[in-house]
């Protein structure tokens, strides 16, 4: 798929990826700057980490980069980065709502902050950006949403209450920004991975191995034999690759999807 797109597809455009420096957030990003747009990283980490990340992004792709510390769970601050996005490039064209925690706990014992912190930064950010950057899309009649949904989005998991309930969320918001920007050159659309081997999944296979008493490398297998029928991981380049698809002009009566990259997970 990567190979139909030229390195200049998205030249002269900028991409916000939510949640970039770490994961799947990064390996999108960084297909979206192999694919010639400029990145506005967003994200929690270590300063020099992600200074030097911005640095090795521009220099290998040839591209301008930026970095803003929004907390996603905060509304003023998402205002405030997509008031930087227009000072440093005049705005985004693509947005990747990638931003997003978890929470393991059965519903009764799920801490209410935890819940209120998972709707706020896996379902309400997209709503914040995407209000935020749709107007200057729309002068544009150009621009493409992308949310990071998730193969819970499509089916549940016990004890994955506010995760699943987020996802769903988000995968609504998709088909209704999809409606939305239905007759202009902008489209809205979901990806939905099955497991992804990030800091995200490694804290659960982490937890399986001390629950069951296993291996690292059991714990892999063990959580994806409940789920994932190929039995391997989905990579975060898989998914910068359909990314960099959805952004093409080939894909523009692509919209409102909420495209599994699953493994099969939700084929059962
Ligand atoms: P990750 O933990 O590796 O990365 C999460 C990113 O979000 C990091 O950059 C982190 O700094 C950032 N982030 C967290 N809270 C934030 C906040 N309040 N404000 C700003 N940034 C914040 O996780 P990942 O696995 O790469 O997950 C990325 C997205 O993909 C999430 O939305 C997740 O739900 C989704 N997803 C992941 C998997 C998987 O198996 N890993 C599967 C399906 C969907």
């Amino acid at each position: 798929m990567a190979s139909t797109i030229a390195a200049s597809a998205l030249g002269g455009k900028t991409a916000l990826v939510t949640g970039s420096t770490s994961g799947i957030g990064l390996g999108l990003a960084r297909a979206l700057a192999a694919a010639g747009a400029n990145i506005l990283f967003n994200g929690f980490g270590d300063t020099a980490e992600i200074a030097q990340l911005q640095k090795d992004t521009a220099e290998e792709f040839g591209v301008k980069t930026a970095y803003h510390n929004a907390d996603m769970s905060k509304p003023a601050e998402i205002e405030a980065m997509i008031a930087y996005a227009g000072e440093q490039f005049g705005g985004i064209d693509v947005l990747v709502n990638n931003a997003g925690i978890q929470y393991v706990a059965n519903i009764e014992d799920f801490p209410v902050e935890k819940w209120d912190a998972i709707i706020a930064i896996n379902l309400s950010s997209a709503f914040h950006t995407s209000r935020l950057v749709l107007p200057r899309m729309r002068a544009n009649n150009w621009g493409r949403i992308i949310n990071l949904a998730s193969a819970h989005g499509l089916v549940g998991s016990a004890q994955k209450s506010a995760y699943v309930a987020a996802k769903h969320g988000l995968i609504g918001l998709t088909k209704v920004g999809a409606l939305e920007t239905a007759q202009t050159n902008i489209t809205v659309n979901a990806i939905c991975p099955g497991f992804v081997l990030t800091p995200l999944v490694q804290k659960q296979v982490d937890a399986r191995a001390a629950k069951d008493g296993i291996s690292n490398d059991a714990a892999k297998k063990a959580l994806l034999a409940d789920k994932q029928p190929s039995g391997e991981f989905v990579t975060p380049e898989e998914l910068g690759a359909l990314a960099v698809f959805l952004c093409s002009d080939a894909a523009k009566q692509v919209r409102g999807v909420a495209w599994n990259v699953d493994g099969g997970w939700v084929a059962q």
